[in-house]
């Protein structure tokens, strides 16, 4: 019997968080937890969750710590996320990650990779990607149409605005920043370098994982 692998991706806006906790999960056979997702698939079924956090998220702000720290207990609660899980997105703020220590007392080795970029490359990001319009995957550069679904490629709502981008950088160097310094100590934490190709991110976080199982003495 192994350790649960319970990884969680930090890093700022369009670091790539979320592709590298898709091949993550598909490589390790683990579920990806993407708040992002939750709260986009919530806006597109119009339920109380979405009506709340759309305008939120449009101005680039955060959604409450409450509302974030319920939803995510719920989901890591599931049977599937037992034998461990991706989760991209959360924590958000230091009182989110006191909250996921809290929910996951007793379910270690939690594993902490954060993806680094310089802001003037996620400003550019950020206006570059788009994302499908009937399933919110992230589209590849240069199609038009999903790859999953063929659905329509646009931009993201929250991406629109360079007002936005901007503001949501800096909601996370003020509020999400500090929880790099909150996990950094861990002997589970590992930085890799988002300035690399997909697939070099990638290979970087499959060694910073394998690295933590060594040194935690889980085999996966
Ligand atoms: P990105 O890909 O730019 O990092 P996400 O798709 O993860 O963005 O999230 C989009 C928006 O959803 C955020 O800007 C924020 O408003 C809201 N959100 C997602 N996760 C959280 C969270 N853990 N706490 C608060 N708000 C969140």
């Amino acid at each position: 019997m192994h350790s649960p692998l319970n990884v969680i991706v930090i890093g700022p806006p369009a670091a790539g968080k979320g592709t590298q906790a898709e091949r993550i999960a598909v490589g390790r056979g683990v579920p990806k937890i993407s708040t992002g997702d939750m709260l986009r698939e919530a806006i597109q079924e119009g339920t109380e969750l979405g009506l709340r956090a759309k305008p939120v998220i449009e101005r680039g702000e955060l959604v409450s710590d409450d509302v974030m720290v319920g939803i995510v207990q719920q989901r890591l609660n599931r049977a599937d996320a037992r034998w461990g899980f991706v989760l991209d997105g959360f924590p958000r703020t230091v009182a989110q990650a006191k909250a996921l220590d809290r929910i996951l007392a007793g379910r270690d080795p939690l594993i902490i990779i954060e993806i680094g970029v310089p802001d003037g490359e996620l400003m550019r990001r950020m206006a570059a990607r788009r994302i499908c319009r009937s399933c919110s995957v992230n589209g590849e550069l240069g199609d038009v149409r999903c790859r999953r679904c063929g659905g329509e490629l646009v931009l993201r709502p929250d991406d629109e605005s360079a007002d936005v981008r901007a503001r949501r950088l800096q909601v996370y160097a003020r509020d999400t920043e500090p929880i790099v310094g909150y996990y950094r100590g861990r002997p589970t934490f590992r930085a890799v370098d988002g300035m690399q190709s997909p697939d070099r991110v990638a290979e970087s976080i499959a060694a910073a994982i394998d690295s933590v199982l060594e040194t935690t003495g889980s085999s996966s």
